[in-house]
């Protein structure tokens, strides 16, 4: 499978810009990875510093809450820090209850923001909930800004809700409760996008979502959503959790929906680990579209898992040296040599599978094993090319890896330079 071969359902195509930055959403463009800070948004410089973290980590839009009046006025702030860093990374205000009152009270957040979430669940009640909603359709049509239309089962919209169980108690055999919650879901998401066309909104600038937190659920949520609308999918499993679960559950949802051409834009919601790295859910966003061939962000590690063969942890110190290696230079390689964020480098634990495994990487190194000789043959581009020995095996092969891609793919955009 070619790198985004899937087809996708979604033929609406949704802009979110910043100066001269365009991220597309939908149709035929890239699946767009994204994520949120955990800052206090008032705070502007450690806002500033956590989406310049994001952005630098790969994510291309960043979700920043814009809960009171002081996140609001710090938007604007945030904005600049970031454009005087060079960072032009789109920045996307998560509204609810107030939205309507900050948007229309601090022009110069709406302005600086280069996308609105509103949570149709969380626009107020009754008729409130209507004005509130059209109050900050109006907003994002003034400043010309694209919405998402976010629903989350955790503040579905209740009136709807209640609606449609009456509805269901009247059939002559009503639907389990589970059904219906995932009805509310999608007619919620579907209903306030129809609103917002009502509205003034051009459809182009309409991205929905109905997130839940359990794989099953989403699945159907989102099998449903693709079916009824053509509105570009932001994808997600929302409260996934924390470590190898919310990694597990996040990954088996969205790899269903991404198979069948479902989601244009990703999401994984981890809880860090207390102090723990906010980027993570970059790295995993970006390793589940790798793993899956529907994009490349930085050369892949394939390393087997050791086994009694393995005599020491030398082989996965040397994976995660070459890893870490590898995910360091992408900032620079990306620039100067196109093409190697599809690079497969093999780090093998013995002779059973590593020769085979290094010869179908690029490059690929096959450590020894308990009882072998203390040699690493490394295979460049299908070839044994040299034996490492020695106490300096990783300083080595890294430096062997360096070289290859300087050759490989520097050679490409001298290439391209000459043409
Ligand atoms: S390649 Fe060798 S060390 Fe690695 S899992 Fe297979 S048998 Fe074990």
């Amino acid at each position: 499978m070619t790198v985004g071969s899937l087809a996708r359902r979604s033929s609406r195509l949704a802009e979110v810009r910043w100066g001269e930055r365009i991220v597309q959403i939908g149709s035929d463009a890239p699946i767009v990875v994204q994520s949120m800070t955990n800052t206090d948004t008032a705070d502007a410089i450690a806002t500033a510093i956590q989406v310049k973290a994001l952005a630098q980590a790969g994510s291309e839009l960043v979700r920043i809450t814009v809960n009171t009046p002081q996140a609001a006025q710090a938007v604007p702030a945030i904005r600049e820090q970031l454009d005087r860093m060079g960072l032009d990374v789109p920045l996307v205000g998560d509204f609810h209850y107030n939205g309507h009152k900050l948007l229309t009270q601090y022009p110069d957040c709406a302005q600086a923001l280069s996308k609105y979430r509103i949570n149709p669940g969380n626009v107020g009640s009754g008729t409130r909930r209507e004005d509130n909603f059209a109050q900050m359709i109006e907003v994002a049509c003034r400043w010309d800004k694209p919405v998402r239309i976010g629903v989350n089962w955790g503040s579905l919209d209740q009136a709807l809700l209640a609606s449609l169980m009456d509805q269901n108690a009247a059939r002559a055999q009503p639907w389990e409760a589970a059904s219906v919650m995932r009805e509310a879901l999608v007619a919620s998401a579907v209903g306030s996008a129809q609103r917002a066309v009502e509205l003034g909104m051009a459809p182009e600038r309409i991205i929905l979502s109905a997130k839940v937190s359990s794989v099953q659920d989403l699945v159907a949520v989102y099998g449903e959503l693709a079916s009824r609308c053509d509105y570009p999918l932001h994808l997600g499993l929302t409260e996934a959790g924390m470590g190898s679960k919310g990694i597990v559950a996040s990954t088996a949802a969205l790899a269903v929906l991404l198979q069948q051409g479902i989601g244009d834009t990703i999401r994984v919601s981890l809880t860090p680990e207390p102090n723990g790295d906010r980027t993570r859910e970059v790295i995993v966003a970006q390793e589940i579209l790798q793993s899956m061939g529907l994009r490349a962000f930085a050369p892949m590690v394939v390393a087997c898992p050791g086994c009694g063969r393995t005599s020491s942890t030398f082989f996965q110190e040397l994976a995660d040296k070459i890893q870490r290696h590898l995910r360091e230079q992408m900032p620079h390689w990306r620039a100067s040599y196109p093409g190697v964020e599809t690079m497969q480098v093999a780090v093998m634990g013995c002779v059973v599978n590593g020769p085979g495994e290094s010869k179908h990487a690029d490059i690929g190194i096959s450590l020894p094993g308990a009882d072998e000789a203390p040699v690493a043959p490394v295979f460049v581009d299908g070839e044994r090319t040299v034996t490492l020995k020695g106490e300096r095996i990783a300083e080595e092969f890294q430096a062997i890896v360096d070289d290859y891609v300087r050759r490989r793919y520097g050679a490409g955009l001298a290439t391209e330079l000459a043409q």
